[in-house]
């Protein structure tokens, strides 16, 4: 089985001979039994580790296809409105096909996505203006030919992201009851249930939002309007599946959760999925898998705030052993 993505499903992809393959090594991520999740949920709970991915969300997986695809059609540059995983996605994808990166952010983003963006080559720009307007100058950009845009506007993206269930179902040997994953602006739901379909065999799906879109702590699905609404109800209408929502606090604790019962550290929205799941009163010995989306050092800052906190001590053992209670 290979572990570039488009060698390992190349005959379920809008891929030619001719198309020069950009890959890091994505896709192929871990699938993990959460037993004492299962255990205390009384379902049969499975992780997909989508942290995993070379850039350390699934974003890769999309995002592999659409830079080769830039190539392939010769476009001289990327583009990207982003100041999250899709821009640290697509600089380093680009800076693997040896092709420029441009990173369009609006006023007042930082942190650790933006600079392993940077660390890839990308050239940052922020831009005076609301997300809408930094995102109209890149469909500007491309519309002029100089730039390939590869925002989930791209359809290559999707594509890519659809193989996330074809590793599903190969894993498992079957589709699970149901899946669960963080909904912030809905490509990767829309994916997911286009590569069930396509395999003709649909888990319930449960895209998990956070109660307060537009100023959630977890930045990943702070998205107050999803552009994939309607392709999310779809998905979820046809697959027997709901639209469930998340308090901060119950996403925080779902993600303390999964640290320390289950040793997955990972960006709190990608916690979203199990907050979910929580929730949805799943009859007893479901099969559920949570995309675990992200990685947690994509926001060390929130993770120091909500790890508990170390204690100093004297270095003699006495004092050690009596402050390790
Ligand atoms: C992009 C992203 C999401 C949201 O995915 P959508 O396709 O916008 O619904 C969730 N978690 C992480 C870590 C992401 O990078």
């Amino acid at each position: 089985m290979s572990r570039v993505l488009i060698e390992r499903y190349r005959d379920r992809l809008p891929v030619g001979a001719a198309t020069p393959v950009v890959s890091l090594g994505e896709g192929s991520t871990p699938l993990v039994r959460a037993a004492r999740l299962s255990e205390r949920l009384g379902v049969e709970l499975w992780l997909k580790l989508e942290l995993a991915n070379p850039t350390g969300s699934f974003k890769d997986r999309g995002m592999t296809l659409a830079v080769s695809k830039a190539v392939e059609e010769r476009a001289p540059a990327v583009v990207v409105a982003s100041t999250g995983n899709t821009a640290s996605s697509a600089a380093a994808y680009a800076a693997k096909a040896g092709l420029p990166a441009l990173v369009l952010t609006s006023r007042g983003t930082a942190g650790a996505k933006v600079a392993q963006a940077r660390m890839y080559g990308a050239r940052v720009l922020e831009v005076r203006g609301s997300f809408d307007e930094a995102l109209a100058a890149a469909r500007e950009l491309e519309r002029r030919g100089t730039h390939a845009l590869v925002n989930s506007l791209n359809p290559y993206r999707v594509q890519g992201q659809k193989t996330l269930a074809f590793e599903l179902v190969e894993e498992l040997g079957g589709a699970p009851d149901a899946v669960a994953l963080p909904y912030g602006g809905g490509g990767n739901t829309r994916a997911v249930f286009l590569g069930f379909e396509e395999l003709g065999s649909m888990p319930r799906l449960l895209p998990v939002q956070a109660a307060s879109r537009a100023d959630t702590l977890a930045s990943a699905i702070r998205i107050a309007t999803p552009v994939h609404a309607d392709e999310v109800a779809e998905a979820v209408g046809r697959s027997d599946g709901r639209v469930l929502t998340a308090s901060d606090d119950e996403i925080v604790r779902a993600w303390q959760t999964l640290a320390v019962e289950e040793g997955v550290f990972c960006e709190p929205s990608s916690a979203a999925s199990l907050a979910g799941v929580e929730k949805a009163g799943l009859p007893r010995g479901s099969r559920v898998v949570c995309v675990v989306t992200g990685h947690g050092l994509k926001d060390p800052t929130l993770a120091a705030e909500h790890a508990a906190q170390p204690t100093e001590v004297d270095s003699d053992l006495d004092s050690i052993l009596e402050a390790a209670q």
